[in-house]
Protein backbone atom coordinates (compact mmCIF):
# COMPACT_ATOMS: atom_id res chain seq x y z
CA UNK A 1 0.00 0.00 0.00
CA UNK A 2 1.33 3.41 -1.00
CA UNK A 3 0.10 7.05 0.05
CA UNK A 4 3.94 8.68 -1.09
CA UNK A 5 2.97 11.84 -1.96
CA UNK A 6 5.09 13.98 -5.01
CA UNK A 7 7.36 15.48 -2.67
CA UNK A 8 7.78 16.31 1.11
CA UNK A 9 6.73 20.09 1.47
CA UNK A 10 4.80 22.13 -0.37
CA UNK A 11 6.26 25.64 -1.43
CA UNK A 12 5.75 28.68 -3.79
CA UNK A 13 2.60 26.91 -4.96
CA UNK A 14 4.96 23.83 -5.80
CA UNK A 15 6.16 20.80 -4.43
CA UNK A 16 9.72 20.76 -2.75
CA UNK A 17 11.81 17.87 -1.88
CA UNK A 18 15.66 18.15 0.33
CA UNK A 19 16.22 14.75 1.50
CA UNK A 20 18.81 16.20 4.19
CA UNK A 21 15.69 16.60 6.71
CA UNK A 22 15.21 13.92 9.16
CA UNK A 23 13.42 11.43 7.87
CA UNK A 24 9.41 10.94 8.58
CA UNK A 25 7.91 7.91 8.51
CA UNK A 26 3.87 7.53 7.79
CA UNK A 27 2.60 4.57 9.34
CA UNK A 28 -0.65 2.69 8.45
CA UNK A 29 -1.81 2.37 12.15
CA UNK A 30 -4.11 -0.93 11.10
CA UNK A 31 -1.38 -2.92 9.26
CA UNK A 32 1.69 -0.96 10.86
CA UNK A 33 2.98 -0.74 7.00
CA UNK A 34 5.04 2.59 6.36
CA UNK A 35 3.00 3.95 3.27
CA UNK A 36 5.20 7.08 2.50
CA UNK A 37 8.44 8.41 3.88
CA UNK A 38 8.91 12.04 3.68
CA UNK A 39 11.43 14.89 5.29
CA UNK A 40 11.62 17.23 7.96
CA UNK A 41 12.12 20.92 6.80
CA UNK A 42 15.72 22.06 7.14
CA UNK A 43 15.92 25.58 8.29
CA UNK A 44 16.69 26.75 4.40
CA UNK A 45 13.31 25.16 3.26
CA UNK A 46 11.53 27.00 6.56
CA UNK A 47 13.27 30.31 5.07
CA UNK A 48 11.91 29.55 1.77
CA UNK A 49 8.18 28.93 3.12
CA UNK A 50 8.01 32.04 5.30
CA UNK A 51 9.74 34.26 2.50
CA UNK A 52 7.16 33.15 -0.10
CA UNK A 53 4.43 33.56 2.02
CA UNK A 54 5.33 37.10 3.09
CA UNK A 55 6.40 38.07 -0.61
CA UNK A 56 2.33 36.92 -1.80
CA UNK A 57 0.57 38.13 1.28
CA UNK A 58 1.08 41.67 0.08
CA UNK A 59 -0.61 41.34 -3.15
CA UNK A 60 -3.62 39.14 -2.00
CA UNK A 61 -4.45 41.37 0.56
CA UNK A 62 -5.26 44.17 -1.86
CA UNK A 63 -6.98 41.30 -4.01
CA UNK A 64 -11.05 42.10 -4.06
CA UNK A 65 -12.35 40.24 -1.31
CA UNK A 66 -15.19 38.81 -3.33
CA UNK A 67 -12.16 37.68 -5.57
CA UNK A 68 -11.00 35.66 -3.13
CA UNK A 69 -14.00 34.14 -1.80
CA UNK A 70 -14.04 33.12 -5.33
CA UNK A 71 -11.04 31.15 -5.68
CA UNK A 72 -11.59 29.53 -1.81
CA UNK A 73 -15.13 28.46 -3.18
CA UNK A 74 -13.77 26.79 -6.05
CA UNK A 75 -11.73 24.70 -3.63
CA UNK A 76 -14.30 23.26 -2.00
CA UNK A 77 -15.60 22.92 -5.05
CA UNK A 78 -12.60 20.33 -6.04
CA UNK A 79 -12.73 19.29 -2.42
CA UNK A 80 -16.08 17.65 -2.61
CA UNK A 81 -15.36 16.71 -6.32
CA UNK A 82 -12.50 14.08 -5.04
CA UNK A 83 -13.96 13.24 -1.55
CA UNK A 84 -13.34 9.39 -2.34
CA UNK A 85 -9.71 9.90 -3.18
CA UNK A 86 -9.37 12.32 -0.07
CA UNK A 87 -10.69 9.93 2.14
CA UNK A 88 -8.89 7.09 1.43
CA UNK A 89 -5.70 9.19 2.33
CA UNK A 90 -7.26 10.41 5.01
CA UNK A 91 -7.81 6.56 5.73
CA UNK A 92 -4.48 5.78 5.05
CA UNK A 93 -2.77 8.76 7.25
CA UNK A 94 -4.83 8.01 10.25
CA UNK A 95 -6.57 4.76 10.51
CA UNK A 96 -9.87 6.41 11.01
CA UNK A 97 -12.54 3.75 8.95
CA UNK A 98 -13.72 5.06 5.09
CA UNK A 99 -17.28 5.24 6.43
CA UNK A 100 -16.17 8.16 8.44
CA UNK A 101 -14.12 9.97 6.82
CA UNK A 102 -16.15 9.77 3.78
CA UNK A 103 -18.64 11.61 5.23
CA UNK A 104 -16.30 14.20 7.99
CA UNK A 105 -13.03 15.37 6.64
CA UNK A 106 -12.52 16.88 3.01
CA UNK A 107 -16.19 17.70 2.98
CA UNK A 108 -15.88 19.61 6.24
CA UNK A 109 -12.75 20.83 4.77
CA UNK A 110 -14.84 22.09 1.47
CA UNK A 111 -17.22 23.46 3.87
CA UNK A 112 -14.56 25.66 5.24
CA UNK A 113 -13.87 26.98 2.06
CA UNK A 114 -17.24 27.42 0.94
CA UNK A 115 -18.32 29.06 4.22
CA UNK A 116 -15.32 31.43 4.53
CA UNK A 117 -15.57 31.98 0.26
CA UNK A 118 -19.33 32.95 0.47
CA UNK A 119 -17.94 35.58 3.25
CA UNK A 120 -14.88 36.64 2.19
CA UNK A 121 -16.28 40.04 0.89
CA UNK A 122 -18.77 40.71 3.86
CA UNK A 123 -15.67 41.66 6.39
CA UNK A 124 -16.19 45.05 6.89
CA UNK A 125 -15.37 47.64 9.25
CA UNK A 126 -17.83 50.53 10.92
CA UNK A 127 -18.68 53.44 11.00
CA UNK A 128 -18.79 56.09 14.25
CA UNK A 129 -20.28 59.78 13.29
CA UNK A 130 -19.06 61.64 16.03
CA UNK A 131 -20.67 64.94 15.37
CA UNK A 132 -19.39 66.51 12.05
CA UNK A 133 -16.10 64.34 12.32
CA UNK A 134 -16.13 60.70 12.20
CA UNK A 135 -14.15 57.57 12.95
CA UNK A 136 -14.17 54.56 10.64
CA UNK A 137 -12.57 50.95 10.72
CA UNK A 138 -10.87 48.77 8.20
CA UNK A 139 -10.77 44.83 9.28
CA UNK A 140 -6.88 44.23 7.54
CA UNK A 141 -5.02 41.18 7.80
CA UNK A 142 -2.34 39.93 10.35
CA UNK A 143 0.29 38.91 7.54
CA UNK A 144 1.53 35.45 7.65
CA UNK A 145 -0.27 33.14 9.82
CA UNK A 146 1.67 29.74 10.86
CA UNK A 147 -1.28 26.63 11.35
CA UNK A 148 0.05 23.73 13.45
CA UNK A 149 -1.74 20.58 13.44
CA UNK A 150 -2.87 17.66 15.23
CA UNK A 151 -2.48 14.34 14.41
CA UNK A 152 -6.32 13.38 14.56
CA UNK A 153 -8.30 15.30 11.52
CA UNK A 154 -5.02 16.25 9.35
CA UNK A 155 -7.26 17.14 6.27
CA UNK A 156 -10.16 19.34 8.21
CA UNK A 157 -7.80 21.24 10.92
CA UNK A 158 -5.57 22.29 7.75
CA UNK A 159 -8.57 23.67 6.12
CA UNK A 160 -10.12 25.22 9.19
CA UNK A 161 -6.92 26.93 9.55
CA UNK A 162 -6.56 27.91 5.94
CA UNK A 163 -9.85 29.19 4.78
CA UNK A 164 -10.55 31.57 7.80
CA UNK A 165 -7.10 32.89 7.27
CA UNK A 166 -7.09 33.51 3.44
CA UNK A 167 -10.47 34.92 3.77
CA UNK A 168 -8.85 38.06 5.88
CA UNK A 169 -6.28 38.59 3.41
CA UNK A 170 -3.51 36.05 5.43
CA UNK A 171 -0.64 33.71 3.75
CA UNK A 172 -0.79 30.70 5.47
CA UNK A 173 2.66 27.95 6.97
CA UNK A 174 1.03 25.33 7.63
CA UNK A 175 3.41 22.10 9.16
CA UNK A 176 1.17 19.28 9.83
CA UNK A 177 1.41 16.70 12.68
CA UNK A 178 4.31 14.52 11.72
CA UNK A 179 2.33 11.81 12.80
CA UNK A 180 -0.29 12.46 9.52
CA UNK A 181 1.81 14.28 7.01
CA UNK A 182 0.04 13.29 4.26
CA UNK A 183 -3.51 15.25 3.72
CA UNK A 184 -2.35 18.84 4.23
CA UNK A 185 -0.45 18.38 1.28
CA UNK A 186 -3.39 17.80 -1.07
CA UNK A 187 -5.14 20.84 0.21
CA UNK A 188 -2.16 22.62 -0.60
CA UNK A 189 -2.48 21.66 -4.07
CA UNK A 190 -6.51 21.66 -4.65
CA UNK A 191 -5.91 25.65 -3.45
CA UNK A 192 -3.25 26.34 -6.35
CA UNK A 193 -5.52 24.77 -9.07
CA UNK A 194 -8.38 26.66 -8.14
CA UNK A 195 -6.50 29.69 -8.86
CA UNK A 196 -5.05 30.54 -5.58
CA UNK A 197 -1.85 32.47 -6.01
CA UNK A 198 1.31 30.66 -5.40
CA UNK A 199 3.09 31.41 -1.95
CA UNK A 200 0.22 31.84 -0.26
CA UNK A 201 -0.74 28.43 1.17
CA UNK A 202 2.43 26.47 2.24
CA UNK A 203 3.02 22.92 4.01
CA UNK A 204 6.50 22.36 5.46
CA UNK A 205 6.79 18.87 7.45
CA UNK A 206 8.51 18.40 10.53
CA UNK A 207 8.69 17.48 14.15
CA UNK A 208 8.18 19.92 17.40
CA UNK A 209 11.51 21.47 16.17
CA UNK A 210 10.17 22.53 13.15
CA UNK A 211 6.91 24.09 14.76
CA UNK A 212 9.08 26.16 17.34
CA UNK A 213 11.66 27.23 14.74
CA UNK A 214 8.18 29.13 12.70
CA UNK A 215 6.75 30.23 15.78
CA UNK A 216 9.77 32.33 16.29
CA UNK A 217 10.36 32.87 13.16
CA UNK A 218 10.20 37.24 12.95
CA UNK A 219 8.10 37.28 9.73
CA UNK A 220 4.79 34.91 11.54
CA UNK A 221 2.63 36.72 12.75
CA UNK A 222 0.08 34.54 14.18
CA UNK A 223 0.45 31.01 15.58
CA UNK A 224 -2.91 28.75 15.44
CA UNK A 225 -2.46 25.60 17.33
CA UNK A 226 -4.39 22.26 17.14
CA UNK A 227 -2.65 20.42 19.95
CA UNK A 228 -1.89 19.34 23.22
CA UNK A 229 -2.50 21.54 26.23
CA UNK A 230 1.72 20.85 26.96
CA UNK A 231 2.33 22.07 23.71
CA UNK A 232 -0.27 24.73 24.03
CA UNK A 233 1.49 25.96 26.98
CA UNK A 234 4.80 26.06 25.36
CA UNK A 235 3.61 27.69 22.20
CA UNK A 236 1.57 30.71 23.38
CA UNK A 237 4.81 30.93 25.68
CA UNK A 238 7.14 31.52 22.49
CA UNK A 239 4.37 33.49 20.77
CA UNK A 240 4.26 35.76 23.84
CA UNK A 241 7.66 36.49 23.99
CA UNK A 242 7.13 38.09 20.42
CA UNK A 243 3.60 39.67 21.34
CA UNK A 244 2.54 37.99 18.36
CA UNK A 245 -1.35 36.72 17.74
CA UNK A 246 -2.58 33.37 19.14
CA UNK A 247 -5.26 30.78 19.12
CA UNK A 248 -5.22 27.93 20.75
CA UNK A 249 -7.46 24.75 20.50
CA UNK A 250 -6.28 21.97 22.92
CA UNK A 251 -7.59 19.30 24.83
CA UNK A 252 -10.71 18.28 27.10
CA UNK A 253 -12.29 16.44 29.38
CA UNK A 254 -15.60 17.12 28.95
CA UNK A 255 -18.77 16.23 30.41
CA UNK A 256 -22.16 14.65 29.09
CA UNK A 257 -25.05 14.60 31.19
CA UNK A 258 -27.95 12.63 30.99
CA UNK A 259 -30.52 13.44 33.31
CA UNK A 260 -33.92 11.08 33.99
CA UNK A 261 -36.45 12.79 32.08
CA UNK A 262 -34.01 12.31 28.99
CA UNK A 263 -34.64 10.77 25.50
CA UNK A 264 -32.42 7.80 26.79
CA UNK A 265 -32.15 5.99 23.20
CA UNK A 266 -30.77 9.46 22.32
CA UNK A 267 -28.62 9.86 24.92
CA UNK A 268 -26.68 6.50 24.55
CA UNK A 269 -26.12 7.56 20.91
CA UNK A 270 -25.07 10.81 22.14
CA UNK A 271 -22.62 9.27 24.97
CA UNK A 272 -21.32 6.54 21.67
CA UNK A 273 -20.70 9.33 19.37
CA UNK A 274 -19.08 11.13 22.10
CA UNK A 275 -16.51 8.20 23.01
CA UNK A 276 -16.19 6.34 19.96
CA UNK A 277 -16.21 8.05 16.90
CA UNK A 278 -12.37 8.26 15.48
CA UNK A 279 -11.30 5.58 17.81
CA UNK A 280 -12.17 7.86 20.86
CA UNK A 281 -9.40 10.21 19.17
CA UNK A 282 -11.65 13.57 18.99
CA UNK A 283 -10.97 17.02 21.38
CA UNK A 284 -14.27 17.42 22.01
CA UNK A 285 -15.00 14.08 23.67
CA UNK A 286 -17.73 13.45 26.29
CA UNK A 287 -15.82 10.91 28.39
CA UNK A 288 -17.47 12.09 31.30
CA UNK A 289 -20.51 10.36 30.95
CA UNK A 290 -23.29 11.66 34.09
CA UNK A 291 -26.12 9.46 34.22
CA UNK A 292 -28.66 10.23 36.71
CA UNK A 293 -29.13 7.33 39.20
CA UNK A 294 -32.75 6.64 38.57
CA UNK A 295 -31.98 5.92 35.03
CA UNK A 296 -28.47 4.68 35.44
CA UNK A 297 -28.49 0.61 35.17
CA UNK A 298 -30.97 1.08 32.04
CA UNK A 299 -28.75 3.70 30.39
CA UNK A 300 -25.88 0.84 30.51
CA UNK A 301 -27.46 -1.72 29.48
CA UNK A 302 -28.87 -0.39 26.43
CA UNK A 303 -25.29 0.95 25.98
CA UNK A 304 -22.96 -1.16 26.39
CA UNK A 305 -25.44 -3.71 24.26
CA UNK A 306 -24.75 -1.31 21.45
CA UNK A 307 -20.65 -0.69 22.27
CA UNK A 308 -20.15 -4.48 21.94
CA UNK A 309 -21.52 -4.53 18.60
CA UNK A 310 -19.22 -1.79 16.94
CA UNK A 311 -17.65 -3.50 14.17
CA UNK A 312 -13.87 -3.26 14.59
CA UNK A 313 -11.87 -3.82 11.36
CA UNK A 314 -10.11 -3.17 8.01
CA UNK A 315 -10.34 0.88 8.13
CA UNK A 316 -10.91 1.21 4.28
CA UNK A 317 -13.72 -1.73 4.11
CA UNK A 318 -17.04 0.56 4.24
CA UNK A 319 -18.24 -1.57 6.70
CA UNK A 320 -15.92 -0.97 9.22
CA UNK A 321 -17.02 1.30 12.41
CA UNK A 322 -14.23 1.76 14.39
CA UNK A 323 -10.22 1.27 13.20
CA UNK A 324 -7.17 1.72 15.31
CA UNK A 325 -5.38 4.10 17.49
CA UNK A 326 -3.04 6.29 15.75
CA UNK A 327 -0.13 4.72 16.66
CA UNK A 328 1.43 1.70 19.02
CA UNK A 329 3.27 4.64 20.93
CA UNK A 330 -0.23 5.68 21.46
CA UNK A 331 -1.95 2.27 22.17
CA UNK A 332 -0.07 1.61 24.76
CA UNK A 333 -0.78 4.84 26.19
CA UNK A 334 -4.51 3.98 26.04
CA UNK A 335 -3.96 0.49 27.32
CA UNK A 336 -2.31 1.82 30.46
CA UNK A 337 -5.77 4.04 31.39
CA UNK A 338 -7.51 1.28 30.99
CA UNK A 339 -5.58 -1.01 33.16
CA UNK A 340 -5.53 2.58 35.77
CA UNK A 341 -9.16 2.23 35.51
CA UNK A 342 -9.30 -1.23 37.02
CA UNK A 343 -6.41 -0.71 39.73
CA UNK A 344 -8.72 2.91 41.00
CA UNK A 345 -11.53 0.43 41.51
CA UNK A 346 -14.02 1.50 38.57
CA UNK A 347 -15.86 -1.64 37.53
CA UNK A 348 -15.52 -2.40 33.83
CA UNK A 349 -18.77 -2.64 31.52
CA UNK A 350 -17.25 -4.04 28.15
CA UNK A 351 -13.66 -3.72 26.40
CA UNK A 352 -10.70 -3.08 28.52
CA UNK A 353 -7.86 -4.24 25.90
CA UNK A 354 -6.50 -5.15 22.89
CA UNK A 355 -8.91 -6.31 19.93
CA UNK A 356 -7.68 -8.94 18.75
CA UNK A 357 -9.80 -10.20 15.59
CA UNK A 358 -9.00 -11.56 12.78
CA UNK A 359 -6.30 -9.32 11.19
CA UNK A 360 -6.77 -6.54 13.70
CA UNK A 361 -3.26 -7.91 15.82
CA UNK A 362 -0.80 -6.44 13.47
CA UNK A 363 -2.67 -3.44 14.25
CA UNK A 364 -3.27 -0.72 17.25
CA UNK A 365 -6.41 -1.54 17.98
CA UNK A 366 -8.33 -1.24 21.16
CA UNK A 367 -11.43 -2.85 22.28
CA UNK A 368 -14.20 -0.01 22.84
CA UNK A 369 -14.59 0.16 26.53
CA UNK A 370 -17.05 1.47 29.29
CA UNK A 371 -16.11 2.02 32.68
CA UNK A 372 -18.82 2.65 35.39
CA UNK A 373 -18.49 3.47 39.06
CA UNK A 374 -16.34 5.84 38.01
CA UNK A 375 -15.38 8.61 40.74
CA UNK A 376 -14.41 12.32 40.24
CA UNK A 377 -10.87 11.61 41.46
CA UNK A 378 -9.93 8.95 39.43
CA UNK A 379 -7.07 9.64 37.25
CA UNK A 380 -9.48 8.14 34.10
CA UNK A 381 -12.03 11.01 34.83
CA UNK A 382 -9.61 13.47 35.63
CA UNK A 383 -6.63 13.46 32.63
CA UNK A 384 -7.35 13.19 28.83
CA UNK A 385 -7.34 9.83 27.28
CA UNK A 386 -7.81 10.24 24.00
CA UNK A 387 -8.85 6.86 23.21
CA UNK A 388 -12.41 5.27 23.13
CA UNK A 389 -12.94 5.09 26.75
CA UNK A 390 -15.74 5.92 28.17
CA UNK A 391 -16.43 6.48 32.21
CA UNK A 392 -20.11 6.92 33.55
CA UNK A 393 -20.12 8.37 36.92
CA UNK A 394 -23.68 9.10 38.79
CA UNK A 395 -25.37 11.81 40.43
CA UNK A 396 -28.19 12.59 42.05
CA UNK A 397 -29.25 16.42 42.10
CA UNK A 398 -28.65 19.40 39.21
CA UNK A 399 -26.24 21.36 41.87
CA UNK A 400 -24.10 18.43 42.45
CA UNK A 401 -23.63 17.83 38.93
CA UNK A 402 -22.77 21.36 37.96
CA UNK A 403 -20.20 21.39 40.51
CA UNK A 404 -18.67 18.24 39.43
CA UNK A 405 -18.72 18.72 35.97
CA UNK A 406 -17.04 22.21 36.57
CA UNK A 407 -14.26 20.90 38.63
CA UNK A 408 -11.71 20.39 36.03
CA UNK A 409 -8.79 22.86 34.77
CA UNK A 410 -10.22 21.99 31.28
CA UNK A 411 -13.19 23.69 29.27
CA UNK A 412 -13.76 22.86 25.87
CA UNK A 413 -16.98 20.75 25.33
CA UNK A 414 -20.20 20.18 27.59
CA UNK A 415 -23.66 18.70 26.43
CA UNK A 416 -26.79 17.80 28.41
CA UNK A 417 -29.56 15.64 27.76
CA UNK A 418 -32.79 16.19 29.15
CA UNK A 419 -36.72 16.91 28.05
CA UNK A 420 -36.76 19.95 30.10
CA UNK A 421 -36.17 22.85 28.24
CA UNK A 422 -36.05 25.25 31.05
CA UNK A 423 -33.25 22.76 32.65
CA UNK A 424 -31.15 22.08 29.59
CA UNK A 425 -30.56 26.14 29.14
CA UNK A 426 -30.33 26.48 32.88
CA UNK A 427 -27.38 23.98 32.69
CA UNK A 428 -25.90 24.48 30.22
CA UNK A 429 -25.54 28.14 31.57
CA UNK A 430 -23.92 27.21 34.34
CA UNK A 431 -20.96 24.58 32.69
CA UNK A 432 -17.67 26.10 32.17
CA UNK A 433 -17.25 24.98 28.57
CA UNK A 434 -16.71 26.91 25.13
CA UNK A 435 -18.16 24.77 23.28
CA UNK A 436 -21.94 22.73 24.33
CA UNK A 437 -25.05 20.83 22.86
CA UNK A 438 -28.46 20.42 24.31
CA UNK A 439 -29.69 17.06 23.43
CA UNK A 440 -26.59 15.92 20.94
CA UNK A 441 -22.97 15.98 21.43
CA UNK A 442 -19.96 16.57 18.70
CA UNK A 443 -21.98 18.14 16.18
CA UNK A 444 -20.15 21.60 14.51
CA UNK A 445 -21.03 22.65 11.64
CA UNK A 446 -18.71 25.71 10.24
CA UNK A 447 -21.37 28.40 11.21
CA UNK A 448 -21.10 27.31 14.86
CA UNK A 449 -17.85 28.94 16.84
CA UNK A 450 -15.62 26.17 18.31
CA UNK A 451 -12.85 26.37 20.87
CA UNK A 452 -12.46 26.09 24.74
CA UNK A 453 -11.97 28.04 28.05
CA UNK A 454 -9.89 27.22 30.69
CA UNK A 455 -6.93 25.49 29.78
CA UNK A 456 -8.83 23.77 26.77
CA UNK A 457 -8.04 27.18 24.55
CA UNK A 458 -7.64 30.62 23.31
CA UNK A 459 -9.73 32.14 20.64
CA UNK A 460 -12.27 30.23 18.15
CA UNK A 461 -12.09 28.51 15.13
CA UNK A 462 -15.27 28.72 12.54
CA UNK A 463 -17.67 31.17 11.99
CA UNK A 464 -17.50 34.49 11.51
CA UNK A 465 -15.94 34.63 15.16
CA UNK A 466 -12.97 32.95 13.73
CA UNK A 467 -12.44 36.43 11.56
CA UNK A 468 -11.68 37.94 14.53
CA UNK A 469 -9.01 36.14 15.33
CA UNK A 470 -7.47 36.48 11.84
CA UNK A 471 -7.65 39.85 11.15
CA UNK A 472 -7.44 43.31 13.33
CA UNK A 473 -8.69 46.61 13.39
CA UNK A 474 -7.61 49.47 11.98
CA UNK A 475 -9.10 52.58 13.22
CA UNK A 476 -9.02 56.16 11.06
CA UNK A 477 -10.49 59.48 12.92
CA UNK A 478 -11.47 61.81 10.02
CA UNK A 479 -11.66 65.62 10.92
CA UNK A 480 -14.78 67.32 9.25
CA UNK A 481 -13.74 71.13 11.45
CA UNK A 482 -10.68 72.80 12.04
CA UNK A 483 -8.03 71.75 14.57
CA UNK A 484 -7.66 73.28 18.17
CA UNK A 485 -4.32 73.31 19.20
CA UNK A 486 -3.48 74.69 23.52
CA UNK A 487 0.31 76.47 22.49
P1 LIG B 1 0.75 17.55 20.22
O1 LIG B 1 0.57 18.69 21.15
O2 LIG B 1 1.69 16.48 20.57
O3 LIG B 1 1.23 18.08 18.79
C1 LIG B 1 0.49 19.05 18.07
C2 LIG B 1 1.38 19.71 17.04
O4 LIG B 1 2.33 20.55 17.70
C3 LIG B 1 2.22 18.74 16.19
O5 LIG B 1 2.22 19.22 14.86
C4 LIG B 1 3.60 18.85 16.80
O6 LIG B 1 4.64 18.56 15.90
C5 LIG B 1 3.63 20.31 17.19
N1 LIG B 1 4.59 20.67 18.25
C6 LIG B 1 5.03 19.90 19.26
N2 LIG B 1 5.88 20.61 20.05
C7 LIG B 1 5.95 21.85 19.52
C8 LIG B 1 6.65 23.05 19.88
N3 LIG B 1 7.43 23.11 20.96
N4 LIG B 1 6.48 24.15 19.13
C9 LIG B 1 5.66 24.12 18.05
N5 LIG B 1 4.99 23.02 17.65
C10 LIG B 1 5.13 21.90 18.38
O7 LIG B 1 -0.72 16.99 19.97
P2 LIG B 1 -1.16 15.69 19.16
O8 LIG B 1 -0.73 14.50 19.94
O9 LIG B 1 -0.77 15.83 17.74
O10 LIG B 1 -2.76 15.80 19.22
C11 LIG B 1 -3.54 15.37 20.29
C12 LIG B 1 -3.92 16.53 21.18
O11 LIG B 1 -4.51 17.55 20.40
C13 LIG B 1 -4.96 16.14 22.22
O12 LIG B 1 -4.63 16.74 23.46
C14 LIG B 1 -6.24 16.76 21.68
O13 LIG B 1 -7.20 17.05 22.66
C15 LIG B 1 -5.73 17.97 21.00
N6 LIG B 1 -6.68 18.39 19.96
C16 LIG B 1 -7.40 19.54 20.14
C17 LIG B 1 -8.34 19.92 19.18
C18 LIG B 1 -9.16 21.18 19.35
O14 LIG B 1 -9.65 21.68 18.36
N7 LIG B 1 -9.35 21.69 20.54
C19 LIG B 1 -8.52 19.14 18.03
C20 LIG B 1 -7.76 17.99 17.89
C21 LIG B 1 -6.83 17.63 18.85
Amino acid sequence: MRAQPVASHYIDGAYVEDASGALIECVYPATGEIVARLHSATPALIERAVASAKRAQVEWERTLPADRGRILRRAADIMRDRNHDLSVLETLDTGKPYQETIVADALSGAEAFEFYGGIASTINGECIPLGDSFVYTKRIALGVCLGIGAWNYPTQIAAYKGAAALACGNAVVFKPSEVTPLCALKVAEILTEAGLPKGLYNVVQGYGEVGSTLVAHPDIEKVSLTGSVQTGARVMAAAGADIKHVTMELGGKSPLIVFDDADLDAAVSGAILANFYSAGQICSNGTRVFVHRNIRAEFETRLVERVRAIRLGDPLDPETQMGPLISQAHMERVLSYMQLGREEGARLLCGGGRAKGDGLARGAYVLPTVFTGVTDDMRIAREEIFGPVLSILEFSTEDEVIARANDTDLGLAASVFTRDLQRAHRVIDRIHAGTCWINTHNIMPVEMPFGGVKKSGVGRENSRAALDHYSQIKSVYVEMGGVQAPY
